[in-house]
């Protein structure tokens, strides 16, 4: 599904919300400013029924972080999904999309038991619901990794960029590390505005100017000029 129902609730939610918050800010608006959408989650562990205490986990942490990522990924003009659903699968791969199925893949999470984060990255790309909407891979995965890595997870696992080898093109941690610096630097809304415009069908590489005040690769260049000299060590 390409959009979503418009809503005057929706509106009025997203506004509420948006008065309350300052999107590339750490600290969260106070409670009182901050209407808490409900996200109902449901769980299937029937092809591994000994991961239901981990999904019971992943299924609270979605809960709670919801309103925050429609901090950053909402709109006065889309209205979020409100059920989404967590398929566990013996499949290959860590985790996937499906329209609001987030498929995870059951030896992954065995292996990674705390890596909870990267179902938060999943439930953004439910939200971000840019279905056959054009939009380069880099600013999907890019989006959806800046929410998680520089405002879900802690600060202390932020990923950092090696200046010698990165590009935003690589998408992920890198295009996160990028927009977070943009967010910081030029235009605390950006990744609110780039998310919209993407799922709209409005992405184009402009934006960065627009937005920003300089061409993408610019901007790049600018942002690797910031960065510490010594790349960084490995985890
Ligand atoms: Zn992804």
């Amino acid at each position: 599904m390409n959009t979503r129902r418009r809503s005057l609730p929706a509106l009025a939610a997203w506004l509420a919300m948006a008065a309350g918050a300052a999107f590339c800010q750490d600290r969260p608006a106070p409670a009182a400013n901050r209407p808490a959408p409900s996200l109902e989650v449901t769980v299937d562990t029937s092809a591994a029924p000994e991961m239901a205490a981990w999904a019971a986990r992943a299924k609270s942490l979605c809960e709670q972080n919801y309103p925050l990522l429609l901090t950053i990924l909402g709109g006065p003009e889309f209205e979020p999904p409100r059920k989404v659903k967590l398929l566990f699968k013996n499949i290959k791969g860590a985790a996937h999309t499906a329209g609001d199925t987030i498929i995870c893949a059951v030896p992954y999470f065995k292996g990674h038991p705390g890596d909870y984060g990267a179902v938060i990255h999943e439930l953004c790309h439910v939200v971000q619901a840019y279905g056959a909407q054009k939009v380069p891979g880099w600013v999907t995965e890019g989006i959806a990794d800046y929410v998680r890595w520089f405002r879900y997870e802690p600060p202390n696992r932020r990923p950092r960029v090696n200046p010698k080898r990165a590009k935003y093109s690589d998408g992920y941690q890198t295009a996160a590390a990028f927009f977070d610096w943009i967010c910081r630097t030029k235009d605390p809304g950006f990744v609110n505005r780039l998310n919209a415009a993407a799922r709209g069908g409005q992405y184009r590489p402009e934006l960065f100017q627009e937005r920003a005040g300089k061409p993408l690769d610019e901007l790049w260049a600018q942002f690797v000029a910031s960065l510490p000299k010594e790349p960084p060590r490995k985890k």
